[in-house]
């Protein structure tokens, strides 16, 4: 890959620069370079190749640069000890260790924190896609909710993502950053430590152990970048990410579940949400195309599945829509033979959402038929309501930053104070 398609794929950070004084911008970046940050080990390849690093040294200088990346989190080339100062300074010329910006971090009550992260420009009329990322602690483990799409294309009808207009895929890089961003924030890497205060795991693992596809974006639209940053989270020399703890949610793009199966090896979730075609033709929309049937099929061929590796069933309890204990009667019935969990979600509503989440009995008598059935059925604790970090909450604030910045104009306010005024709210 030349130089400049390696910044076509890591994306120019010359907005991330712009933005300093609302983020941290890698110490050392060059103006105008392309960020290594994200990329696979084909494409650092490319960029040292691009650079004049002759063939029989590549191998070894990715090697080196994965593991100050990826394992230790650098932000500088000087950092890199054991590479020669002149490669070092042909690194910094070219390239730069940015992470993409963070526009606004906020933080629950319960610990759980949102990051808006806007994506480096891509060209003149890119102005830098925005997508939300949720880090949700736990005592024994640390789930990090990431993106894979600006938006979606689908329209479920109980998400808030489907309403978003502007759709694109994410580069796998982009995809990556996300984990970057996160153990950057956190303080998750050898010698770093957490913010003050901050609540992360204390059982001696990594503060992010779990990775779940469960933010913007419907993965399997998307598959080839996911498939490739999947790689990169999991390598076991850089960020080394258990696949078995990396969960990829569908709703249902039947024909991509084999091949993520095969090779992305990870865990699958579905969002089902319906038991009956009429039902699910309107909640996920998908289900017009890919029905029910065609989707349990699917996933009892499913690659890799057993007993110790079950699919994770997910179903929004939403109120006198499908929640009545006939519908969890037929979620058993129609799971029969496929090694499942269910995962009942409290529907979290949004502004101008349309249903209502079911009452907190009713949500205990469904998951009490699942489980009499022989089946796990916990309920999803909502995380992160107050922030809208919950499930299907999550919209990039683009638009409302837009109406903020046009009535801030009005009143002869600088743009700046509209991020400021993203924080908290
Ligand atoms: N597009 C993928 C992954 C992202 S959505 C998918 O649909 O599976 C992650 C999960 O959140 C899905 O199960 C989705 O159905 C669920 N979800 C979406 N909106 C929700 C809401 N308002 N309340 C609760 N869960 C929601
Ligand atoms: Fe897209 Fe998933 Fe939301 Fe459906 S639930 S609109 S597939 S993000």
């Amino acid at each position: 890959m030349a130089v400049s398609d390696a910044a076509r794929a890591a994306g120019s950070t010359a907005l991330s620069i712009e933005k300093t004084a609302e983020m941290h911008v890698a110490a050392g970046a060059a103006p105008g370079g392309a960020s290594l940050v994200g990329l696979t080990r084909d494409q650092l390849k490319d960029s040292l190749a691009a650079i004049g690093v002759p063939e029989r040294e590549l191998k070894m200088r990715v090697a080196q640069l994965w593991h100050w990346i990826y394992f230790r989190g650098a932000t500088d080339f000087s950092e890199m000890t054991n590479v020669g100062k002149e490669l070092r300074a042909k690194l910094a010329a070219a390239y730069t260790l940015a992470r993409p910006t963070v526009v606004s971090e906020q933080v629950s009550k319960d610990g759980t924190r949102k990051w808006l992260i806007r994506m480096p420009s891509t060209g003149p009329l890119d102005k830098g896609a925005e997508i939300e990322c949720v880090y949700i602690p736990e005592v024994d483990r640390g789930t990090l909710c990431v993106s894979s799409q600006v938006g979606c294309t689908l329209t479920c009808s109980f998400c808030h993502t489907g309403t978003q207009r502007l759709v694109r895929n994410l580069t796998s890089a982009e995809i990556v950053a996300q984990l970057i961003v996160a153990r950057d924030a956190i303080g998750d890497w050898p010698h770093a430590t957490p913010p003050e205060g901050a609540f992360v795991p204390t059982d001696g693992g990594r503060f992010v152990s779990n990775i779940v596809f469960m933010g913007m974006g419907e993965p399997l639209y998307n598959i080839d970048n996911v498939i490739d940053a999947i790689g990169v989270m999991s390598d076991n020399e850089g960020l080394g990410l258990s696949r078995r703890r990396i969960t990829v949610s569908t709703s249902g793009v039947v024909p991509q579940m084999e091949r993520l199966g095969a090779e992305a090896n990870t865990m699958l979730a579905i969002s089902l949400h319906a038991v009956r075609d009429d039902l699910r033709d309107v909640l996920v929309p998908i289900n017009r195309k890919y029905d029910i049937k065609q989707l349990l099929d699917a996933c009892r061929a499913y690659p890799g599945l057993s007993n110790a590796r079950r699919i994770t069933f997910e179903y929004v309890m939403l109120k006198g829509v499908n929640d009545s204990d006939a519908d969890a009667r037929e979620l058993v019935r129609l799971l029969k033979g496929i090694p499942a969990k269910i995962n009942l979600i409290p529907f979290n509503p949004w502004p101008g959402s349309k249903y209502e989440c079911s009452d907190w009995e009713r949500i205990e008598r469904f998951s009490e038929i699942v489980y009499r059935a022989g089946y796990a059925s916990p309920v999803r604790t909502p995380r992160g309501r107050d922030i809208l970090a919950a499930c299907g909450q999550l919209k990039s604030e683009t638009e409302k930053l837009r109406a903020r910045a046009r009535m801030m104009a009005e009143q002869g306010i600088g743009a700046e104070g509209v991020y400021a005024l993203g924080d908290g709210e």
